[in-house]
């Protein structure tokens, strides 16, 4: 139907005549002049329809915006003053001859030629005409591009593109699982995979040795931000290595990425253990480009009466840290009062809070609501410690450790980019050496990565001290975001099940949920390890989107819905009789 693509005409053309498809982005009355610019995928070209040329001159002036236009006509150049150099196709326009509607539109819901405010929802539910905005086409083809390019690296490095089930048993990664109702074995349900982690462990112990797939991952959590219920893992196995060596390839990966598409070079990774990312950074995920860190200052606070800061001080699972602002004595009471706002989001109290004037005259020149209670005495000790210079404020965090970590954290995020801190573009680092284990809120154990993580130790040491065992886990982050993550495998069945108990699920619910595992474990399992990365979040941050449904073709809401389809939909009770499920009357609130 055509000879080229709209957006690849250009001068060399000039002078030939040329037949295109695509869509009409504006249409234009000149006087007796109608021009038209059509858009493809590859770009936008002008066309000129004369009076003169009467029937095409019709079919022209009565076409609307995002009618399906085939054109047929001669280039020629521009006149001169009237070139534009932001387009390919910008030194030339097309003489239209022949113009065939091949389909017509109905106006828009929203405008593709300008700009235009419209809510997420309408885009959502317009989706597929959303996706013709240039910025949706540019985020997908870069998508593709990098998905090409993984494919090719892990290819040349010898891993095999296999493909795992969708409809399994639970994988779990510490989300709710989807579930798909059995029709032929009623009562009996499928689980979408959280990711494809044990079948990719079990091609191992087939002895594929090094497996890649860009795979679905399914995770019915709760609502939080930039989430999606389905999204795309790069996920990577290897048998017969270490950390050292599929850290590597994955950073190297990582790096070859960045270096073609966008022409940076990321450097080598830092290495970071776990510990020290929480208390230097309130986060297992710090964002290095921010030059602030938090430093403890509970040991000047211990024996003070303020109970706001002596408890947590001498609370062993307690925290107070400080968090010194350069240039922070700038903020208003007003923005301070955001902050707290801010940081009670993470379960903080309180943002207590010192404002550096005039160091070289102590207490006096300081400026707080809080030194009355610290004492001036340990106010001085701590601004020693952390270096408080004229203009600086420091913010206090004191509460449960985690609390602590969390609120500051973030604090430290919002900050640095509130006040532009960012000391470089690109920030990554490895983070090493997790924990095991985390306390849930019952108070029982559960796993950080996941609970086929290999720890640091023998089954004897790990059950003898779960609660500080470390494991075999890392994690990339890059600018504060977690782009993936891994582990060393438990390649034993007396580990593995050493790990179950700690978590505390019985022999029977071992046999039932992992059975096929724990067989396997015993038939030659070799030592393996992998990781996966977040492609959706991978694309965002290279292509600088705002959340991860810009860069994903046909998202969910934040409430996990489809608006488009409107997607969960309710199914005809006879759907329901197939797979046996009988709908309980809907709650009423
Ligand atoms: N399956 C893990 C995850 O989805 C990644 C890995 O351990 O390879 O987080």
């Amino acid at each position: 139907m055509r000879s080229h693509y709209c957006g690849e005409i250009t001068e060399q053309l000039v002078d030939q005549t040329v037949t295109f498809c695509g869509w009409v982005h504006r249409r234009r009355d000149h006087g007796g002049v109608i021009f038209l610019d059509v858009r493809d995928r590859e770009g936008l070209v002008q066309v000129v329809f004369d009076p003169d040329t009467v029937d095409a001159f019709n079919t022209a002036d009565s076409v609307r915006s995002e009618f399906v236009v085939q054109i047929t006509g001669r280039v020629r150049a521009r006149p001169a003053g009237s070139e534009n150099d932001n387009m390919t196709t910008g030194k030339i326009e097309i003489l239209g001859k022949e113009i065939n509607i091949l389909n017509k539109a109905n106006t828009p819901p929203f405008p593709l030629d300008e700009y235009s405010p419209v809510g997420e929802d309408v885009r959502l539910k317009y989706r597929y005409m959303d996706l013709r905005r240039d910025e949706m086409q540019h985020n997908l083809r870069f998508r593709h591009k990098v998905t090409t390019q993984i494919r090719n690296i892990l290819d040349q490095q010898g891993f095999l593109d296999i493909e795992t089930p969708i409809l399994t048993r639970a994988t779990p990664e510490g989300a709710r699982d989807y579930l798909v109702p059995s029709r032929t074995h009623q009562g009996s349900f499928f689980a979408l995979p959280q990711s494809p982690q044990l079948f990719k462990q079990l091609l191992m112990v087939s002895g594929f040795d090094r497996y890649y797939q860009i795979a679905k991952c399914f995770r019915d959590e709760d609502l939080r931000a930039d989430r999606q219920p389905e999204f795309t893992q790069i996920d990577m196995e290897a048998s017969f290595i270490e950390e050292k060596d599929i850290m590597g390839a994955a950073e190297t990966m990582i790096k070859d990425i960045f270096k073609q598409q966008m022409d940076i070079d990321l450097g080598e990774f830092p290495h970071m253990p776990y510990s020290e990312a929480m208390s230097r950074f309130g986060s297992d995920k710090p964002d290095l480009r921010i030059p602030m860190e938090l430093v403890d200052v509970a040991e000047f606070l211990q024996d003070i009466e303020f109970k706001v800061f002596a408890g947590p001080a001498k609370d062993p699972k307690g925290r107070v840290a400080a968090l010194k602002v350069p240039g922070g004595a700038e903020l208003s009471r007003k923005q301070i009062d955001e902050y707290t706002k801010y940081v009670g989001i993470y379960g903080a109290k309180g943002l207590a809070w010192i404002k550096v004037n005039e160091i070289e005259k102590g207490v006096e020149g300081l400026q707080s609501p809080i030194i009355k209670f610290i004492g001036d005495d340990n106010t001085m000790k701590i601004m020693e410690k952390i270096d408080a210079k004229n203009g600086d404020i420091v913010f206090f965090g004191a509460d449960k450790e985690t609390i602590v970590n969390e609120a500051l954290g973030a604090l430290r995020v919002k900050l640095g980019l509130d006040l532009n801190m960012l000391t470089r573009e690109w920030a990554p680092l490895w983070v090493v050496d997790f924990p095991m284990f985390e306390e849930t809120s019952e108070g029982g154990l559960t796993a950080i990565h996941h609970p086929f993580t290999a720890p640091s130790c023998s089954p004897e040491e790990l059950k003898a001290n779960p609660a500080t065992a470390l494991s075999r886990a890392y994690d990339m982050v890059l600018n504060g975001t977690e782009l993936g993550g891994g582990s060393i495998r438990i390649h034993d069945q007396e580990m593995q099940k050493t790990v179950f108990e700690i978590l505390n699920i019985s022999e029977e619910e071992q046999r039932e949920k992992f059975g096929f595992l724990l067989d396997a474990l015993q038939f030659g399992a070799p030592p393996h390890g992998g990781l996966a990365f977040g492609l959706d979040r991978l694309i965002m941050l290279m292509t600088g989107a705002e959340s991860i449904r810009e860069v994903i073709a046909f998202p969910k809401t934040q409430s996990a819905a489809c608006v488009m389809t409107a997607a969960p939909g309710e199914v005809p009770a006879k759907n329901l009789r197939e797979v046996g499920i009988q709908l309980r009357a809907k709650e009423t609130k």
